[in-house]
């Protein structure tokens, strides 16, 4: 028996709840963060009952169209990277920016060198180091698809209408109700309940959670084109693309090819820039102050989009850069857009959408499964991670803002430092930021450490403060390691710690090892990464991985190399294990690439 209810007390149309069922999990919304939690579930525990409610018929439309690379793990692991190679999206390899009229063009490519250097990832290997750009009805209705192929129980023209609490744990959520049109309503209960209904946010309005708003750009106006011209330079090609971004008074313009004749074309900017004329008049004048988008729309026409026979015009959304104050609880977790939503300018939505899903799969997989493991610690992890990612994202996107100089208006670099100051700073050179914002460094799951942005935000920092002014591809790049050269500690000390992470090649939430440096003063936080995911056997190197880093820190003496270091490990280990010393190769490397140790030839020379 259900006792408290939020939202709908009432069926909408005089309908009676006359089905009552239950199910293991219910996802609210069928987007790409519902698809890609329901699909992992289903993976993990192919017996559950999983139930997608999703509002609407798919295909839809939906904004949102520029996709990045750090989301191809999760893709390849729910098994759509094929689909969507299929689909005929144009393939996106980086991006130009020109921000500021009076400098030059800011542009590189993801795809050849920064994307690699930073990701270092071995899991799994042979993944596109590109990514696409989406027309979103289609790309959403492949992760519909796969749900259903997978086993999912997807609802369409379902809708959401209110949350049911258990009577006995009255902050327990429960279940849900829902509406389905031409239909009866119903009630599904559950053990969890998963809000992925995007900007609706639903479970959180019935929850009344807090929110935190960011005053960036907080409405845009949109439209589609056909026949526009493909300019090199700009945006590459079809096989090899680029999304353009332009800065203009009331704000910047995105440029997505997302066909080979169709592009979306969009002005993000604020409501109060918006008085005294339409949005229609708003998006032409702006046109006109990126005369690269006029050029490449001249003899284009504009088009509705996809899904509609409604004559083309200028689609208008609104009031997106937020974060919930709270992302899970007893019986429920926030993903995907309902969780947070940073700003357009990162294209950044859609990974975090399909990364977070997989912490959220993984978390429900490991209360489900892993007894072992405090649900209090795992819910507590996914809310401290994505505070730590949503954070890293606003500082790249309030840089952007701040920077976005046209000599019209200050009001962007007021709110930009506004945002700013409730965001970490991180205080990159533009092209540091550009290279680590393109890579998408910043979704940085710890657990796997993918070089730069294994550190978190204050080991970025000194990561950064440190780099050469070199060009962009010798950035990041890890510096070879001479591994018979002896490795030179950098730091006066250091801490052990935990903290609870989980991965794209593991189902569940693990406890792992995390080590705080105090160099000249500054403690530096790292998150050595161990699992290997190629491997067969994780939880051995999950299990080994504290002594793993305990006894590599201990044999950096100074005196010796990597290798003295790794033979050393295999005497403490009792024989050679491949695996123990691939992660200590890796994370005497890891220390490198952020100076936490230095060649002794190096430092020799530097104290000349
Ligand atoms: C102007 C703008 C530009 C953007 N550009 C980009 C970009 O270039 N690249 C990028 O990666 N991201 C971009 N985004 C963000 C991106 O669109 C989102 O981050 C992404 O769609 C989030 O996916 P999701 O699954 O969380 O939510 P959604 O994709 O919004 O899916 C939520 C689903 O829930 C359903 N739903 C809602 N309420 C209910 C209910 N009560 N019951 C049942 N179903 C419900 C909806 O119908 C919908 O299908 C942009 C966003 C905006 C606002």
């Amino acid at each position: 028996m259900i006792s408290r209810v939020a939202g709908a007390t009432r069926h909408r149309l005089g309908m009676e709840s006359n089905v009552s069922e239950s199910a293991d999990a219910v996802v609210v919304g069928g987007g790409p963060a519902g698809c890609t939690t329901a699909i992992l579930l289903k993976r993990y525990n192919p017996a559950a009952h999983i139930v997608v409610l999703e509002k609407d018929l798919f295909p839809r439309h939906h904004v949102g169209e520029s996709t990045l690379p750090d989301a191809n793990a999760v893709l390849h692991k729910i098994g759509v990277i094929d689909a969507l190679n299929r689909a005929g999206f144009p393939i996106k390899c980086g991006l130009t920016y020109k921000w500021r009229h009076d400098r030059p063009m800011f542009t590189d490519l993801f795809s050849k060198g920064v994307h690699p250097n930073l990701q270092e990832r071995t899991y799994p290997r042979g993944l596109p180091d590109h990514s696409w750009q989406v027309e979103r009805g289609k790309y959403d209705e492949i992760l519909l698809r796969r749900a259903r192929e997978v086993g999912v129980d997807v609802r369409e023209q379902t809708q959401v209408v209110g949350a049911l609490f258990d009577p006995d744990e009255p902050e327990r959520l429960a279940g849900v109700r829902y509406e389905r049109r031409g239909q009866a309503a119903g009630e599904l209960h559950a053990r969890h309940i998963v809000d992925a209904s995007g900007q609706a946010r639903a479970l959180s309005r019935w929850l009344r959670l807090g929110i935190d708003k960011f005053p960036l750009g907080d409405t845009a106006l949109y439209r589609y084109y056909e026949g526009f011209r493909w300019n090199a330079d700009l945006i590459g090609s079809f096989f090899d693309g680029k999304i353009f971004f332009a800065s203009v008074p009331r704000g910047w313009m995105w440029f997505i090819p997302i066909g080979e004749h169709t592009a979306s074309v969009g002005l993000v900017t604020r409501k109060s820039f918006l008085a005294g004329g339409t949005p229609a008049q708003a998006f032409d004048e702006e046109v006109e102050h990126a005369p690269e988008i006029a050029d490449m729309l001249s003899g284009a026409a504009q088009v509705s989009h996809a899904y509609t026979d409604e004559p083309a015009q200028t689609y208008v959304v609104q009031d997106w850069t937020y974060r919930n104050e709270r992302l899970a609880g007893p019986g429920w977790y926030l993903v995907g857009d309902a969780a947070a939503f940073v700003d357009p300018i990162l294209s950044s939505g859609l990974n975090l959408a399909h990364n977070c899903a997989l912490l959220v799969a993984n978390a429900i997989n490991t209360e489900w499964n892993c007894p072992d493991v405090p649900v209090a610690a795992v819910r507590e992890g996914y809310e401290g991670l994505y505070r730590e990612i949503y954070s890293s994202f606003l500082s790249m996107a309030t840089w952007w803002y701040e920077r976005r100089d046209t000599n019209i208006s200050d009001w962007w670099k007021e709110a930009a430092k506004q945002a700013r100051n409730r965001s970490t700073v991180v205080n990159l050179s533009d092209r540091e930021v550009f290279l680590a914002f393109t890579a998408g460094y910043v979704t940085d799951f710890r657990f796997f450490n993918i070089g730069a942005g294994g550190f978190g935000a204050q080991g970025l920092n000194y990561i950064f403060d440190n780099l050469p002014d070199q060009p962009i591809q010798e950035k990041l790049h890890r510096p070879d390691m001479d591994v018979d050269s002896p490795l030179v500690p950098r730091f006066d000390r250091y801490e052990l710690g935990a903290y609870y992470g989980s991965h794209v090649g593991t189902d569940r939430w693990w406890r792992l090892p995390s080590v705080t440096f105090e160099c000249e003063g500054r403690r530096v936080p790292f998150y050595p990464s161990i699992l290997e995911s190629e491997d067969d056997d994780e939880l051995l190197l999950v299990d080994l991985s504290e002594s793993i880093v305990v006894r590599t820190l201990a044999h950096l003496d100074g005196k010796r190399g990597a290798n003295q270091v790794a033979r050393a490990l295999q005497q403490d280990f009792g024989g050679f294990d491949q695996r123990v010393h691939r992660s200590a190769m890796k994370l005497m490397h890891n220390l490198l690439t952020v100076k936490l140790l230095e060649p002794a030839a190096r430092t020799a020379a530097d104290a000349k």
